[in-house]
């Protein structure tokens, strides 16, 4: 059985090596948000306990998230195992996890923060057909007109700002480097460099999962 636990900043590139693996491995995506959405639609007791945190605005607890991933890992597509995306967040969620599954591998692709910086401020799309171009990696052919439909309404997210950024930077490590601690004592945990050809990263991820 393999099961994993993916890490990765904003701008990574984490969700196409998530498509990939589980191309590769057949090994389903797990999401929190995902499997929250799917407990509130069927109206499980997890899912209705869960909805009225959701109705109030409030963050689901713990508790209620990890009697989901119980539910959830007795489905008959998790015997091989899973690949958890966005979950544990911290330490005592790691700790509950392990109590649940065992976690084979931790992936975390790791990109410098000046470079995530430069993908992500870098970024803007077309207003209507949704086009999305790079300033540098990927620019329109006519400076201020969309290659795809020709609209002339091209424009920047406002969360895509430098400091923006950095704060979403900041708060993924501040999370994030305890968990690794952990997860490196137990001598699962993989650093991929992010910072390459998406062919390279997904490469070494299949390795590392072997
Ligand atoms: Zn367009």
């Amino acid at each position: 059985m393999t099961s994993i636990v993916l890490f990765g900043p904003p701008g990574a590139g984490k969700g196409t090596q998530a498509t990939r693996i589980t191309q590769s491995t057949g090994l389903p995506q797990v999401s929190t948000g995902d499997m929250l959405r799917a407990a509130v639609k069927k109206g499980t007791p997890t899912g209705i306990a869960a909805k009225q945190f959701m109705d109030a605005g409030q963050l689901v607890p713990d508790s209620i998230i990890i009697d989901l991933i119980k539910e959830r890992v007795k489905e008959p597509d998790a015997a091989n195992g899973l690949m958890f995306d966005g979950f544990p967040r911290t330490v005592p969620q790691a700790e509950a996890l392990a109590n649940i599954t065992e976690v084979t591998h931790v992936i975390a692709i790791e990109v410098p923060d000046s470079k995530i910086v430069e993908r992500i401020c870098g970024r803007y799309s077309c207003s209507s057909c949704g086009a999305v171009f790079h300033d540098k990696f990927n620019p329109t052919s006519t400076k201020g007109i969309c290659d795809e439909c020709g609209s002339g309404e091209l424009k920047r997210r406002a969360d895509d700002n430098e400091t923006t950024v950095k704060q979403r930077l900041n708060a993924y490590h501040q999370q994030t480097s305890p968990l690794a601690d952990w997860y490196e004592n137990r001598g699962i945990f993989h650093r991929i460099d992010g910072d390459r050809e998406i062919d390279n990263i997904t490469q070494d991820i299949l390795l590392a999962l072997k």
